[in-house]
């Protein structure tokens, strides 16, 4: 027979004790994952606005588990942040990035995302370096994409990280833009090579004039200091007019394809915009 008390501390610690489980298990399935090669990429086409050529494609990486079908990163890279295992899965990726981005034509790139804490462990800059010579993918065609995140925490050292990745021959995108705090002093700090406009942005620019003056002022801003521009989500083709006339460089999103596996990706002709 349970007193109140009792019975108010045994919830308590019942629901303490399913969230232990719950992260001891999706530790436990992702180490598994990774020994048993269970991670895919999909790609996603990064288009030239102006002739609307497809120049590269975003790596994206997918967890293809056993019972619960194909698992989006947002759902396990957050806890593999935390857990530490994001540097495995982030090696595994840019490994394996680097090897399928070879056998495309040889004036594309293939960007990779980063995680922070990539930057908080193992040197990164000897893990791209190792990615780049056993995959003989050529540096140029590498592009590793950050957050400002990045340089939140151990900022001198991160920033003098990023610029050894550069020293690589790599290009450097900052990812997300215009969400963090201060992003526009990030431009200033580092000599980016892009800027992605987040989607956020994009998403609105249609129905907000807030937004849409954000973006032409970001890529008026950006252009002054020689840094090129993507525009991620575009999804309409009136966000792509909007986007050409403001002058942006770059464009991504389900309006040119959603992420899809390496086979999909066609660079022989101009991206057909869906209509
Ligand atoms: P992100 O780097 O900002 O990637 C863009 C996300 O937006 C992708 O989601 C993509 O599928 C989605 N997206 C692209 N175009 C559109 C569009 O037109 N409309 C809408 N609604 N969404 C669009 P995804 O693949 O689920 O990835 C989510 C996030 O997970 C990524 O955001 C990135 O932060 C992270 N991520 C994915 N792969 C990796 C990885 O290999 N390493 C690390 N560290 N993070 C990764
Ligand atoms: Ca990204
Ligand atoms: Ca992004
Ligand atoms: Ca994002």
């Amino acid at each position: 027979v349970k007193g109140e008390g009792r019975n108010g501390y045994s919830v308590y610690d019942d629901g303490l004790m399913e969230v232990a489980d719950a992260r001891q298990r999706l530790d436990s399935e992702l180490r598994h994952a990774i020994a048993n090669g269970e991670f895919e990429l999909h790609y996603q086409a990064i288009i030239d606005a102006r002739t609307r050529r497809v120049c590269g494609a975003e790596a994206l990486v997918r967890w293809r588990h056993p019972r619960r079908g194909l698992v989006p990163p947002l759902e396990f890279i957050p806890f593999a942040e935390e857990s530490g295992l994001i540097e495995q899965i982030g090696q595994w990726v840019l490994r394996r990035a680097c090897v399928e981005a070879r056998g495309w034509p040889d004036d594309t790139v293939v960007a990779v995302n980063l995680s922070p804490v990539q930057f908080r462990r193992a040197d990164p800059v000897a893990m791209i370096r190792q990615a780049l010579a056993d995959s003989g993918l050529p540096a140029r065609r590498l592009e590793i994409e950050i957050t400002e995140n990045v340089f939140l925490t151990g900022a001198e050292d991160n920033i003098a990280t990023v610029r050894r990745m550069k020293e690589l021959g790599v290009s450097i995108a900052l990812d997300d833009f215009g969400t963090g705090y201060s992003s526009l002093s990030y431009l200033t700090t580092f000599p980016f090579d892009k800027v992605k406009i987040d989607r956020s942005f994009t998403m609105n620019m249609t129905k907000r004039a807030d937004c849409a003056a954000v973006i032409a002022s970001v890529i008026t801003l950006t252009r002054c200091l020689g840094v090129a521009t993507i525009a991620e989500g575009v999804e309409s083709h009136a966000q792509l007019e909007l986007l050409r006339g403001a002058g942006v460089d770059f464009c991504q999103g389900y309006l040119f394809g959603r992420p899809a596996p390496a086979a999909d990706l066609d660079f022989s002709r101009p991206a057909a915009a869906k209509q």
